[in-house]
């Protein structure tokens, strides 16, 4: 069997290490990756031989400090192991070499962070996440951070996170009496959606090579009325796509487990076994690098742009999100007893605080200008921040903040009997829950907003964060209360009180929905360029100082990117747009134009008046008018460069190139129906999706 034998074949796992490590290196080793502690410097050289000598037997010749910028995505400069010893050539890793690199920072985005004569950034090795083969490399996964120590990636920030929740955690159930955990880790599974198409009409769309989605194209002829795609049939070719993609997955050590076609065509879904937040995180990012060269190899393009298409659904990224001991304990199960049921409800509450208080910063991590494609448009969760609880749980909670017994065992309504339910809920709470942007789906929370190309780093990161803070707060109330059941009573019913209005089971597509959570002073963020202050909001610079996890100038670097991102990836689809505008677009329409007026003017010498043909021309000739003018007040608005600040310019994209954008594509999508096939200078939309 491949996948018992592959299994993790590319990882320095344990097993591994067990297998190549002295064993007091490997106790030593074993003990800083599960209490998260750093290496101890003597083990260094051991580790980094032993690592070195399997990835060498594996096919490897180099290593690379593998890391996540600010830009999204991975990074890594590759060095072979090779090494001058005394003139001899030797391969080599030291130990200093695994534990630390010092890239160049000054390429990477650094929101200001970083002063240009001090161009130097550090890798570190997070040993919580082992070491694994890709190619001819060794990767090793590492935190990236600048010379003074501030953050410049994704990672460092959730680790801190993670020492947060779980110190916090720990408190909580010290409280409930327990004393033996002495770590809480949060778990996520991240269900990851994506387009599969043909590569030799990929290739030929600048858009979608550049900008990794269609900005022109009209509406296909069917798109997803029918529902007829969603987990229908897999087709041969995207299922052998789909064994290879599995496979490869495995020997990394991911748990791929779930695949089906979603509502899209050619939309798929692929979902893993959760895992460590942390490693869910770097596997998130490995997933979406295989998925991608997969696909190449295969003669396909993946595409995880969060709108390739218009007129049919874009792909998002379900954040599964729950809590575990190390002793393998889920926080989020309601479990069987008093004590079970009080230690839930505290957890739960500590996520209803959470996210009521920091909505807009949760929304915040979901905030990119492909997203804003997307988000509220009937097809992913609104912009609305609210939490679906099920129906039975929302009146629990009520019923309990009003003075019920939270175990009653003479009530047939205690929270075991209906609650455990929930796996199973009744018809119309599962089908509304769909369109929640934060449902409790029976013992992890999902966080449906995330577009697919979103690393799911950040949006962990606050719902640590958010948790963490709660879990504090209620500590004090335990803390100052005599007996656990009064805390727990004073913990639900401020809770509800304060932050229940954040709760709603209803359909959160509807317009009415909109006007109740105005009425309700929710957060509603409609856009990247609104939601980005979050960052720099004193609520929530305060959270992520408190834990440690970002300074007030990191808080104001990471606003200056996200805006910075959004106006590159605006000004850059602008450009895309001109491009292919005036150098396949216009050109095909003015050359098929001439031909049909060739045509008239041909017939017309034979006494033949042909009225439609005429009107054609004269369609014809309004678009390449109409084109030409949209294409002049597009580029114009790209010629702005004044600006006070980067919120300003990313407002002005926002409100006005976007605009332009849109009025351009409505001009062209119009046209381009009446333009034969063999003359338009690109594949069609319905070529791109029915393809495959
Ligand atoms: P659904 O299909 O309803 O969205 P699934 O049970 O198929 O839910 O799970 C979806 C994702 O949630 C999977 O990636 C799964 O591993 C993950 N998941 C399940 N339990 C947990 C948990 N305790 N913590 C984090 N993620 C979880
Ligand atoms: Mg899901």
């Amino acid at each position: 069997m491949f996948l018992l034998k592959n299994f993790s074949s590319k990882v320095f796992n344990d097993e591994v290490m067990k297998h190549h490590l002295p064993s007091g290196t490997y106790k030593s080793l074993k003990k800083s990756i599960e209490l998260s502690l750093p290496l101890e410097p003597e083990i260094a050289p051991i580790v980094a031989s032993a690592m070195k000598d399997w990835a060498i037997k594996n096919g490897a010749t180099h290593y690379t400090h593998w890391f996540q910028p600010m830009t999204g995505i991975t990074a890594g400069k590759h060095e072979s192991f090779i090494n001058s010893i005394n003139g001899d050539l030797k391969l080599e890793f030291s130990g200093k070499e695994l534990i630390k690199g010092e890239p160049d920072a000054s390429s990477f985005p650094n929101g200001g962070l970083r002063n240009t004569f001090e161009a130097r950034g550090y890798t570190m090795w997070d040993c919580t996440s082992p070491a694994f083969i890709k190619g001819k490399t060794l990767y090793i996964p590492t935190a990236f951070c600048s010379y003074n120590g501030e953050a410049l990636d994704t990672k460092t920030p959730l680790l801190k996170s993670m020492e947060a929740i779980s110190e916090h955690a720990v408190r909580i159930l010290r409280a409930f009496g327990n004393n033996t955990t002495t770590r809480v880790t949060p778990t996520v599974g991240a269900e990851q959606e994506y387009f599969l198409i043909d590569r030799e009409n990929y290739e030929k769309r600048l858009d979608l090579k550049i900008c990794g989605r269609t900005l022109f194209g009209t509406k296909p002829p069917k798109g997803q009325e029918m529902d007829d795609h969603y987990c229908g049939r897999i087709r041969i070719r995207v299922s052998d796509y789909m064994y290879d993609l599995d496979e490869e997955l495995w020997s990394f050590g991911i748990a791929a487990k779930t695949k089906h076609n979603e509502v899209a065509p050619a939309q798929h879904e692929m979902a893993p076994m959760f895992e460590s937040c942390n490693l869910a995180s770097d596997h998130n990012q490995l997933i979406m690098e295989t998925m991608r060269t997969v696909a190449k190899r295969k003669g396909l393009a993946c595409l995880l742009h969060e709108k390739p298409f218009a007129y049919v659904n874009g792909s998002g990224k379900h954040n599964n999100w729950s809590l575990a001991t190390n002793e393998g304990e889920n926080l989020l199960d309601i479990g069987t007893t008093e004590k079970d049921h009080m230690q839930f409800l505290v957890f739960l509450c500590a996520i209803i605080r959470g996210v009521d208080m920091h909505a807009g910063l949760l929304r915040m991590t979901a905030a990119s200008a492909g997203n804003d494609n997307r988000l509220g448009a009937q097809e992913a969760p609104p912009a609305i921040i609210s939490i679906f609880l099920g129906e039975h749980l929302t009146d629990t909670l009520k019923s309990i903040a009003s003075g019920r017994r939270v175990f009653d065992e003479n009530s047939s309504d205690v929270l075991i009997t209906k609650v455990n339910t929930l796996p199973n809920p009744p018809k119309d709470d599962s089908d509304r829950n769909r369109t929640s942007p934060f449902a409790f789906t029976g013992n992890k929370f999902e966080f449906r907003m995330l577009g697919a190309s979103a690393s799911i780093s950040l949006s962990t990161t606050v719902l640590n964060l958010i948790v963490a803070e709660s879990l504090e707060y209620f500590s004090d109330i335990i803390d100052s209360e005599n007996s656990l059941e009064k805390s727990v009573f004073k913990i639900v019913s401020e809770t509800v009180e304060k932050h229940g209005k954040v709760i709603f089971n209803g359909n959160g597509y509807t317009e009415k929905w909109k006007k109740e959570a105005q009425a309700r002073g929710l957060s509603n963020l409609s856009n990247t360029v609104e939601s980005a202050g979050e960052f720099i909001k004193e609520d929530n610079i305060n959270l992520f100082e408190h834990f440690g996890v970002f300074s007030r100038s990191e808080c104001n670097a990471r606003y200056e990117i996200m805006l910075g991102i959004y106006c590159n990836t605006l000004n850059i689809e602008a450009h895309t747009m001109l491009e292919m505008v005036d150098r396949q677009i216009l050109p095909a329409i003015v050359d098929y134009s001439q031909k049909i007026s060739t045509t008239y003017l041909n017939m017309k010498q034979c006494d033949i008046k042909n009225t439609t043909l005429l009107d054609n021309i004269d369609m014809f000739s309004k678009a390449i008018e109409n084109i030409t003018v949209a294409r002049n007040d597009l580029n114009k608005s790209l010629e702005c460069s004044e600006f006070k600040d980067t919120f300003e310019e990313a407002k002005y994209y926002c409100d006005c190139v976007l605009k332009n954008m849109r009025a351009l594509r409505k001009h062209v999508d119009s046209i381009e129906r009446f333009i034969p096939k063999k003359t338009w200078p690109m594949p069609s939309v319905t070529d791109l999706l029915y393809r495959v």
